[in-house]
């Protein structure tokens, strides 16, 4: 979507509800002209850049409420447009108010994502980064925000940055080696050193590619599944460990696949527990679809949760469950530990974590191995910097391949034109999770090299 950049826009900028505060926002270059024509300050004083100002928002006609403005003169603001917030009594009432006394000024209502949109416009941040900005305010687990945090930073902007210098070097001097070679017989960079060079951005790359899995484990949460045959207890587990959560729990809206996902928060990790029972299904196709369901759930799941039922002894089904999770992270679970026919079950060499999900016997320590479980797992610390964007993985994956093939024309003698097709290629990509165009650094370069020379 293409929009228009040379209006005035605003939005309130805090949720709808009643607070303490709501604020109001404004940017483009109207701005400040509109604060002027709603905003009396108390000093009579006109309101300067970066310093807040007490005063009444009044429209002709009336005095809307008392508030605090603060005017942030551009290229220093959020947006680099002369941007201004409007601090007032947070009744949804009064905020519409005062921005229907901004929209009748001239601003029209921002569309969403569009202050952070003209932030990325006007150069005040790249891509990673304002995608980072929604990513910060949607996080749902203290660690996904510190890796929003991290990337909003320029963390990742600034190894992108550091690849693409590199990327940007070496298709210069290779660049001059096409074009200057043949009459002058001078290369710029001889076919080891850029070989080398290569494999120096091989080594960057797959680093940052290395950081993925646990990156994406805290982004989109580690999923956890109930498997078992029907009965045992998974859907009674299922509910006793959302339950017994010691922290938010929010539904996954419009999923329209078969098992049951709920997310939750388990230290400072995002969790999803996944489900296959409780889906209706027709008596006839039980048996098939129960198995298609299941293989499903195991595929995705980052750890099993394999229950068997306590209070009886287990037959061929919970063996055939039991090879369909072969090669997968299991812990086994004996349920229904409240009854008296109940004995904890030695599962192929494995002691079951013996509990109750009517009772609730063993759900606290269970939420507790797994969170440990996880803790070991990603070994994360603030300091690690983790990739953990499916589509920048991809994007780094692909520029990867790129590189590999140009090492391989480079190393088997092949014309330097070969290297670059690829090189080229690598750099458009890495520019793509930034958002830069990469031809123009390219063209500059060059002419630079060329000067300097010559
Ligand atoms: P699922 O088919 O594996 O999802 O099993 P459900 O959770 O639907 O439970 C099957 C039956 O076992 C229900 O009647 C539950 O009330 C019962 N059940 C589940 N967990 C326990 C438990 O810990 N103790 C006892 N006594 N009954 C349980």
């Amino acid at each position: 979507m293409v929009l228009e950049t040379e209006d005035t826009i605003a939005a309130i900028a805090t949720p709808y509800g009643r607070a303490a505060l709501g604020t109001v926002r404004i940017s483009g270059s109207n701005s400040y002209s509109i604060l002027t024509r709603i905003f009396r300050p108390r000093s009579e004083l006109p309101v300067q850049s970066h310093h807040p100002t007490v005063g009444k928002i009044q429209t002709p006609n009336h005095e809307i409420d008392e508030a605090l403005a603060l005017y942030f003169q551009r290229p220093n603001s959020y947006t680099r447009e002369d941007l201004v917030e409007i601090t007032c009594h947070g009744n949804p009432l009064i905020l519409d108010q005062v921005l229907k006394a901004i929209l009748v000024e001239g601003a029209r209502l921002a569309r969403p994502g569009e202050f952070t949109y003209r932030a990325f416009l006007n150069g005040r941040m790249d891509l990673v980064q304002a995608s980072a900005v929604n990513d910060l305010i949607s996080a749902d687990s203290l660690y996904q925000a510190e890796l929003a945090l991290q990337h909003l930073e320029g963390k990742f902007s600034a190894r992108l940055q550091d690849l693409r210098a590199r990327f940007v070097d070496l298709i210069s001097l290779l660049e001059g080696n096409i074009d200057f070679s043949e009459e002058q017989h001078y290369h710029f960079v001889g076919r080891d050193e850029a070989v080398g060079r290569l494999d120096m951005l091989i080594t960057r790359i797959r680093e940052l590619l290395g950081t993925f899995e646990r990156g994406r484990l805290i982004r989109e949460g580690f999923s956890v599944a109930l498997v078992g045959k029907p009965n045992v207890g998974k859907s009674s587990i299922f509910n006793s460990l959302l339950g017994e959560s010691r922290a938010i729990v929010t539904p996954v809206a419009g999923t329209t696949r078969d098992y049951i996902r709920e997310r939750m928060t388990l230290g400072n990790f995002l969790v999803q527990i996944l489900d296959t029972a409780g889906i209706r299904e027709s008596v006839e196709e039980v048996e098939r679809e129960g198995i298609r369901r299941t293989r499903q759930v195991i595929e995705i799941a980052d750890l099993i949760l394999f229950v068997l039922d306590g209070s009886s002894e287990p037959d061929r089904e919970d063996e055939q469950l039991w090879n369909e999770t072969n090669g997968r992270t299991r812990f086994v679970i004996c349920n229904k530990a409240d009854l008296s026919s109940f004995h904890r079950i030695v599962w192929h060499g494995e002691e079951g974590i013996a509990l109750s999900a009517v009772s609730g016997d063993g759900i606290e320590s269970l939420l507790d191995k797994i969170q440990k479980h996880i803790e070991n797992r990603i070994r994360y610390r603030s300091e690690d910097f983790l990739v953990s964007n499916l589509r920048h993985r991809d994007i780094l994956q692909s520029s990867l391949n790129s590189v590999e093939r140009a090492r391989t024309s480079l190393s088997s003698n092949m014309s330097e034109e070969f290297a670059m097709v690829d090189l080229h290629q690598a750099l458009q990509r890495i520019g793509e999770i930034t958002g830069e165009v990469t031809i123009d650094d390219i063209y500059q370069h060059i002419f630079r090299n060329f000067c300097i020379g010559k």
